[in-house]
């Protein structure tokens, strides 16, 4: 049975270990027992599955997800964490932590030896100074993973549900909708977790595509020009890509915007996937 996902059993965790709280790190900790058995619900656990967690804290959600999945690898980057992890976690025998930079790990390898290379599911509490960059990994790698249910900031993940036009439009929300169908799960207010977050959370449940939405010859091309695009938002598309150094002239994204018969001064917020992935098919027959 989880014992931390409330404020007591939190509160005794911090007080036994006279555990200083990283706000470097992006350590707020959840403590309601219906949020937590929420997410894990999302992401369909069951003793089928191997779960990746990112950043266990004391490892609230890693009981929760112990209790349902087959075996929980979670990766923290605290070393203080790591002795309370031991005692938090001694009544299950099916997780896994190890002490690492999520950003630096080779998540392939640990899926090859952790789950002979069969696709994973990722469930986690996400630290939010470093949301974008986890996602876009887990992604953009092309990882063999199921699935991704991660609480994140609202606004990241209004973000994640925008469509072109709007000023939350960008490379997060194109790349998601590339690799997943996402879903919201829940918001979640700033009173769930120890110490309270400055803004309000959502959690989402991103379901990876087996083959994507949109015909790419390079999806990695695509999202170079995706990056240039919006590196500069105020920048007409073509001035932004050119400026990319992806190798691009701004003559050759006005050529390919006339042959779409879009207008040549557009900007990146107004093109959709479909436009990006037709967009980037043009390009690349340019420079290959
Ligand atoms: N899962 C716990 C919970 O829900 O209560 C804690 C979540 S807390 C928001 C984020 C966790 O990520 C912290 O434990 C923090 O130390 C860890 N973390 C921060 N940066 C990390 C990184 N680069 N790699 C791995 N873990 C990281």
């Amino acid at each position: 049975m989880p014992t931390l996902g409330c404020v007591s059993g939190t509160r005794a965790v911090i007080e036994k270990y006279n555990l200083c709280i990283q706000k470097k790190f992006g350590q707020n900790f959840l403590i309601d027992d219906s949020v937590l058995s929420k997410t894990v619900e999302a992401a369909s656990v069951s003793k089928d599955d191997t779960v990746l967690e990112i950043g266990p804290g004391i490892g609230t959600m890693t009981q929760y997800i112990a209790e349902k999945a087959g075996k929980v690898i979670a990766i923290e980057i605290d070393k203080m964490l790591i002795p309370i992890l031991s005692d938090t976690l001694s009544s299950y025998n099916n997780i896994k932590v190890i002490n690492e930079d999520v950003l630096k790990v080779d998540i392939n390898k640990i899926v090859q030896e952790e789950n002979d290379g069969k696709p994973i599911k990722v469930v986690a509490n996400l630290p939010y100074y470093i949301t974008t960059p986890i996602i876009m990994n887990l992604l953009e790698n092309e990882l063999p993973i199921e699935s991704i249910t991660v609480m994140v900031q609202k606004e990241v993940a209004d973000r994640i549900a925008t469509s072109p036009g709007s000023k939350d439009y960008g490379a997060l929300s194109l790349a998601v909708q590339f690799y997943t169908e996402p879903t919201m799960v829940q918001i979640v207010p700033p009173h769930c977790f120890i110490p309270q977050p400055g803004v309000d959370s959502a959690v989402i449940h991103l379901k990876c595509h087996k083959n994507p939405p949109v015909d790419v010859i390079d999806s990695k091309f695509m999202f170079s020009v995706i990056r240039s695009a919006f590196a500069q938002r105020r920048k007409t598309l073509s001035n932004g890509v050119a400026n990319g150094n992806i190798g691009i002239t701004r003559d050759q994204v006005v050529a390919a915007l006339e042959q779409m018969n879009l207008n040549p001064s557009i900007r990146g917020e107004k093109l959709s996937l479909q436009d990006f992935a037709t967009l980037s098919n043009i390009l690349y027959s340019f420079i290959k």
